[in-house]
């Protein structure tokens, strides 16, 4: 590939001509091997280095770079060089660290997302295997059950526990003891009488059973037929839609699938939203499998990378984690599984943009093995797709367990006086669900206590100081802050301009709407659920688990909440406003609140208790609602997806944005100029360039231009062309986003 390798031609000399006679004046000194690297520089090129020998690609090397020096990856090399080359400082690797499936997905993203290599592969990696830390693992004993002896634990119950759940799983690792429901102690007691003994490895585990404990339920008949059709396609290229409604049994799929793909000897890589959010489903996973790790960002960078290197050894058979986890090396990977796949954050909206979700589909396809998509709300990306034939689509029509959906209600609230964000009707709704003795879950997507502070005399208005922004009111501090760029400061308490004390809060956060709740609601628990309330992890999971168990609770969050819970006390899910939604100009504002309210609505509801919905809107005619209340998701689907041909957007066209950002105005807009004249060409479309929908945020102003093209085809060749011309202005940076998720 030419414009990856930013390489030279073959120019080595045939050996077998080298003048062997000593007295002929000698060739100039060429060293012993030439190694290409991608350098972590935002340059879209590989750089030449001289090495005393060959090195096989995927090791880290660290070269002489400018002034400094940086860790690269070695991505191929070749003879010779017509070049004087710098040495190499050091190999980090003796084994690549990179498997060349790696390696090759790298090549792909730096084709498909325009990205520089080097920088690919530096996201690719763990944060410590970037900074050069040796590649070496953790590590994690094997315990092995010895026969006989139990005389000796007549009067020790647990340890004998611990014996027999040691003997049954056929023997542990120590990662696998949690899930096992054995602890360390026990095992060190049991060492000390001879009863157990360890034994280091870093060798995968022989295939077993894992089913622990074994499954429970007995799958319905459209779980049962997921479950053959993904299954019947292990060991080839193949991927499946798993469309199925909240709570209709798409994690028992999964896990079905993925101790087939276990009892083979492969490994799974399941990749979700975000692991803070859904500590049920990790749990259910552990439950089930014993030995699963984690990936994501709120651990550290020493146990990222312990778990990088246990799934790169083979020995970790089932991985969860976010985003970046579709990157870890699986030498036996069998199956990816993509939870909740339509959500937003599987792409990744800054560097390397890339969608994780289309990732796994592009590394199923090169490994040869089934990804599997789920989710209540499939993306318009994928359902297309279905249609096209290019995935099968599994459906799963009905909740498992008999548990029934909730039913939608619009509530129009024109004319109505609100409290704080609440209709009357809504507020008597709430307290009928209460009165009952059920839970109620308020949905409002904005955090803090108001969107804006400003004075009703002048109407000066807080803005950041940084951003073009509002600042919101948090009423807990009685501070105003910056939900793009984090400033914060006091808030005023006269008007700024004309020193009036009529200062207004406008609009409806979480906070309010929590102080309106428990105004009304004194003596019911209330839990809020957003950034501010949930940083700590233990803390959601005690909010929920306290209101997991049934009794009369509020829940007043944003979109936190409709992700994976299951909540199946609550029978009232309100909706406060879904206008802002639905009519934000971003093409995918409607696609995406859509897909929140249904997944919302998901959370609650069981069979004896299915509970409703109610949505209010200013604009109870507005179609794109109307098709999602009587018609459900698809219904919606449907009528958008007219809209999306029409206007020639994705699915039907690819669409890329380049995004530029400058101190002053105007330098990035004329970037931007300037690589329109470079893409616009053949059938493809520039729109703008144009302020981003914040067009300054801390201190940087930010514009983009559209770039729409009817086939993906002809989009890349205009992208390459402006890689190839590689527009430069001083203290303009530019980058390339294939795929966006927000175009405003
Ligand atoms: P989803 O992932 O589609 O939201 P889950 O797999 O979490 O659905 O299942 C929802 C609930 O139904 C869970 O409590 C699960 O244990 C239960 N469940 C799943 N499959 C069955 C089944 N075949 N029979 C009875 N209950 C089931
Ligand atoms: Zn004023
Ligand atoms: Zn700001």
């Amino acid at each position: 590939d030419k414009r990856l390798a930013g390489c030279q031609p073959d120019v080595r000399p045939a050996l077998h001509c080298q003048p062997r006679f000593a007295f002929l004046p000698a060739m100039p000194k060429q060293p012993a091997a030439v190694v290409q690297v991608a350098v972590p520089r935002p340059l879209r090129r590989l750089f030449d280095y001289a090495a005393d020998a060959p090195l096989p690609a995927g090791a880290r090397v660290r070269v002489p770079f400018g002034r400094a020096s940086a860790i690269g990856v070695v991505v191929g090399g070749q003879g010779t060089s017509e070049h004087r080359l710098k040495p190499l400082q050091s190999v980090l690797d003796d084994e690549p660290l990179l498997p060349p499936d790696l390696l090759a997905l790298g090549k792909w993203l730096a084709r498909y997302y325009h990205h520089p290599i080097g920088d690919v592969f530096a996201t690719m990696l763990p944060a410590k295997a970037r900074r050069g830390a040796p590649a070496k693992a953790k590590e994690d004993p094997f315990w092995l059950p010895q026969e006989g002896g139990d005389e000796a634990l007549a009067r020790a119950p647990r340890q004998r526990q611990a014996l027999e759940r040691l003997r049954q799983a056929g023997g542990a690792r120590a990662s696998e003891l949690r899930g096992l429901g054995i602890e360390r102690r026990h095992l060190l007691a049991l060492e000390a009488k001879g009863l157990v003994c360890r034994a280091a490895t870093t060798a995968p585990p022989a295939p077993r059973n894992f089913t622990h404990p074994p499954e429970t339920h007995h799958p319905t008949p459209a779980q049962a037929e997921a479950v053959q059709t993904i299954t019947a396609s292990l060991g080839r290229a193949a991927v499946h839609l798993l469309d199925g409604v909240t709570g209709s049994g798409k994690t028992e799929v999964y896990m079905r699938v993925i101790a087939e793909v276990l009892r083979a000897g492969g490994q799974a890589l399941v990749l979700v939203p975000e692991i803070a959010l859904t500590p049920q489903t990790v749990a259910r996973f552990e439950a089930r499998f014993g030995d699963v790790a984690t990936l994501h960002s709120a651990a550290t960078d020493a146990a990222r990378f312990d778990v990088w290197l246990k799934c790169r050894s083979g020995v970790q058979r089932v991985l969860i984690g976010t985003r970046s986890a579709v990157f870890a090396p699986l030498p036996r990977l069998g199956v990816i599984v993509v939870d909740e796949e339509h959500d937003g954050s599987f792409k990744q909206t800054e560097g390397l943009r890339y969608s994780a979700r289309d990732v796994a589909v592009k590394r199923g396809q090169m490994l040869g093995i089934p990804v599997v998509l789920g989710s209540a709300t499939p993306a318009m990306e994928s359902l297309e797709n279905a249609r096209a034939g290019r995935y099968t689509r599994l459906r799963l029509r009905e909740r498992a367990g008999g548990a029934r959906l909730p039913a939608f209600r619009l509530l129009d609230i024109r004319g109505e006086r609100l409290d704080r964000g609440f209709s009357p009707p809504l507020h008597a709704a709430i307290a009928r669900h209460l009165a009952a003795g059920n839970q109620v879950l308020v949905f409002i997507n904005r955090r803090g206590y108001a969107p804006v502070l400003l004075c009703g005399v002048c109407g000066w208005q807080a803005r950041c100081d940084h951003c073009d922004a509002n600042m919101a009111f948090h009423r807990p501090e009685r501070q105003l802050r910056c939900h793009q760029c984090g400033a914060r400061r006091p808030t005023p308490a006269r008007c700024p301009s004309c020193e009036s004390e009529q200062m207004a809060l406008v609009g409806t956060g979480t906070q309010r709407a929590e102080e309106a709740l428990r105004e009304r609601h004194p003596n019911i628990p209330l839990y809020r659920v957003d950034r501010d309330t949930t940083r700590s992890v233990p803390r959601l999971r005690d909010s929920l688990d306290a209101v997991r168990d049934g009794a009369p609770a509020i829940l007043v969050g944003t979109q936190m909440l409709a992700k994976g819970h299951h909540l199946p006390s609550v029978t009232l899910v309100a909706v406060l406003d879904a206008d802002g939604g639905f009519l934000a100009p971003d093409f995918r504002a409607p696609e995406r609140t859509a897909q929140l309210i249904v997944q919302v609505a998901g959370r609650a509801g069981r069979a004896e208790r299915p509970g409703e919905v109610l949505v209010q809107t200013f604009d109870p005619q507005n179609a794109n609602l109307q098709a999602l209340v009587h018609t459900g998701y698809h219904g919606f689907v449907a009528s958008e997806r007219a809209a999306r041909a029409a206007a020639g957007m994705p699915p039907f066209g690819a669409l890329a944005l380049v995004r530029a950002q400058s101190k002053a105005p105007e330098p990035g807009r004329r970037l931007l100029a300037e690589a329109a004249e470079t893409l616009a060409w053949d059938d493809v479309e520039t729109l703008g360039p144009a302020p981003a929908s914040v067009s300054r945020r801390a201190d940087l102003h930010r514009w983009q231009l559209l770039v729409l093209a009817p086939r993906r085809r002809q989009l890349h060749r205009a992208l390459a062309r402006l890689e190839q011309a590689e527009p430069q202005l001083p203290g303009v940076s530019w980058a390339i986003d294939v795929d966006p998720l927000e175009t405003l």
